[in-house]
């Protein structure tokens, strides 16, 4: 057994439903502006160009959501909700036509985001990590395994604030389906078991205030709840 010269870092995982066994995170990989509508409200071109990837850490996962302390260092944290793709066969170069072979299964995630930072950050022309990448940005609901649902291709994904519906889109809207991603993503790195990718969210992203209650759901795949803190 390896021994390490400081406590060795935990291993960020995620429940399964229908077992007690658990999904261990990698990394987390996200796919920008993949759904035409919210593309548009960012200001960006729907019919442009291939999809564009940025990272979470993996410890940023906050397994089955829950009570969170409101982000330091943001006055506009915004709420993103999306399907979030596990990967259970890793590979390079993965043609789009075997990529769904690769998933594990999927789950609901938010992608939180300290939009003011993100909004300087691309106004600089410098890296999103700290507008995305910083502690708590990612609740992850249960993993649905392949084998109880199958691959997802369409159905609602929404979210409400305080119980008002705020997104409303349908997984089949995105512009880069699953299988797309993944072969894209894997002609810039190695996709490794345990990593995870979201897939984008849909029109609709918004601010979250401290004692707001989110709830996302996706129909097959599963719900999230996550609650902020009051100040
Ligand atoms: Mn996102």
């Amino acid at each position: 057994m390896t021994e390490y010269v400081i406590p060795q870092p935990p291993q960020p995982s995620l429940a399964v439903s229908g077992t007690e066994a658990r999904f261990p995170v990698r990394r987390i990989w996200c796919v920008g502006q993949n759904y035409a509508e919210h593309a548009r409200e960012m200001g960006g071109d729907p019919d442009r160009a291939p999809p564009f990837f940025f990272a979470k850490p993996g410890d940023a996962v906050v397994p089955g959501g829950g009570a969170l302390p409101f982000p330091v260092k943001t006055a506009n944290l915004h709420y993103e909700v999306e399907l979030v793709v596990a990967i259970g066969i890793g590979g390079r170069d993965i043609p789009a036509d075997q990529a769904l072979s690769h998933v594990y299964g999927y789950a609901l995630g938010l992608d939180m985001t300290r939009r003011d930072l993100q909004a300087a950050a691309k106004k600089a022309g410098r890296p999103w990590a700290l507008a995305k990448g910083f502690d708590q940005s990612c609740p992850i609901g249960p993993v649905a395994p392949v084998a109880t649902i199958g691959h997802p291709e369409r159905g609602p994904i929404a979210l409400s604030v305080n119980g008002e519906i705020r997104q409303q889109g349908d997984v089949s809207d995105m512009i880069w389906p699953v299988a797309d991603i993944i072969s894209q993503l894997s002609a810039f790195v190695a996709l490794a078991p345990g990593d995870l990718i979201m897939t984008g969210t849909p029109a609709g992203v918004g601010p979250v205030q401290p004692g707001d209650v989110l709830h996302a759901r996706c129909v097959g795949v599963g719900t999230l709840d996550v609650t902020y803190d009051a100040a």
